[in-house]
């Protein structure tokens, strides 16, 4: 880590934070500049914390030098985490992206969502989504089926091969949602939930982590990180907007730059929501190529059979037909990057 005093600090406040330093084992060197003294202090963090130090008199600011999360850091590891499920699909690395696509919420009608899954079978999809466990804004909103729809969505999978993922909202509930999902969930809201983090950490099924609406990317990596650190590595990172000061048009401010930004720092794979990242069904079709492009590993969008009638997000829910349309689009255009060899199929590049 980097100190960097306050530029009147006294040779005492100096002396003060190069003691400490040596009491905890570090190696610190001493940079006196013509305003400010910077220390630059080598050892083991865990034994001395940042906070620590930034209470010390003299001293302006404390700057970590390796990045805060270590696990989910492509320092690390280099190569692309790939995850793979027992049918053989795999997210990450160069992979075809997949696609998890299906109602916001299973509804009491399995017909709709059969048929939902029955096109995205037709159309290449991997996954099929829903919620069985709903987090509502209102009290008063449809909150899910529960069970119920857990056993919608298994049906659905016995039907058509597709694999399910469906979120998970209260560790209480984590058994039953393993017994029926292959995929778990953790939405925006529960970003920082940290014993849902930690108890879906001891678990062995892959989570795929949604970016909390208000939060940092290093929030979102340290996340992923608490997942990691309590044993499970099988982490999927989830683009789905974040809060902007203008909701005139959009519901959230899809944050495309996180997609190669995660790329970068981290070899986790990472897919987008443009349903929840936008709130608008015209906005799913330029949003999912815009995060193909620029590499995304999956693409999450909300289908419904009838949108009029949803009992949740039915604005940014595309109808069958229109799913086939926009779909039938983003193959070809993953074809024609695979072909040319951007996208994620492009060599990762350190510029
Ligand atoms: C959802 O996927 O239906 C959902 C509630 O998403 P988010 O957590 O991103 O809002
Ligand atoms: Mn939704």
């Amino acid at each position: 880590m980097i100190i960097i005093m306050e530029r009147n600090a006294t040779k005492e406040n100096i002396k003060t934070v190069m003691d400490l330093l040596k009491e905890h084992g570090f190696r610190a060197i001493l940079h006196e500049g013509e305003v400010h003294t910077v220390i630059d202090a080598l050892g083991d963090k865990t034994t001395l914390s940042f906070n620590r130090i930034e209470a010390l008199d003299g001293v302006s600011q404390v700057k970590p030098v390796r990045s805060p999360f270590r696990l989910a850091s492509r320092d690390r590891k280099e190569e692309d985490t790939i995850i793979e499920f027992d049918n053989g699909v795999k997210i990450g690395g160069k992979n075809r992206p997949v696609f998890m696509v299906g109602p916001c919420s299973v509804e009491d009608d399995y017909e709709g969502l059969l048929k939902v899954a029955v096109a995205a079978k037709e159309m290449g999809c991997q996954f099929l989504r829903g919620g069985a466990f709903k987090p509502r804004t209102s009290p008063y909103d449809f909150d899910g089926l529960g069970e119920k729809a857990l056993k919608y969505l298994y049906k659905a999978k016995q039907e058509t091969g597709l694999l399910v993922v469906t979120e998970l909202m209260d560790a209480s509930d984590l058994d039953l949602v393993c017994e029926y999902a292959d995929l778990i969930q953790i939405g925006a809201r529960n970003m920082q939930n940290f014993r849902l983090l930690k108890a879906v950490g001891k678990c062995n099924k892959p989570v795929v982590l949604k970016r909390g609406p208000a939060n940092s990317i290093t929030e979102f990596l340290l996340a992923a990180e608490h997942i990691m650190y309590n044993g499970n590595e099988q982490v999927v990172l989830c683009e789905r907007g974040i809060k902007g000061f203008d909701s005139s048009y959009t519901r959230n401010v899809m944050d495309i730059s996180a997609i190669p930004v995660i790329r970068k720092y981290s070899h986790l794979p990472i897919i987008a929501d443009p349903s929840h990242g936008t709130g608008q069904r015209y906005l799913i079709e330029p949003m999912s190529k815009a995060a193909l492009v620029v590499g995304a590993d999956g693409i999450m969008v909300e289908v419904h059979h009838d949108p009029s009638k949803a009992l949740s997000d039915g604005k940014q829910s595309l109808s069958i037909d229109e799913f086939k349309r926009v779909f039938s689009k983003l193959n070809k255009l993953i074809d024609i990057l695979k072909l040319e060899n951007i996208g994620q199929y492009a060599p990762f590049e350190q510029v």
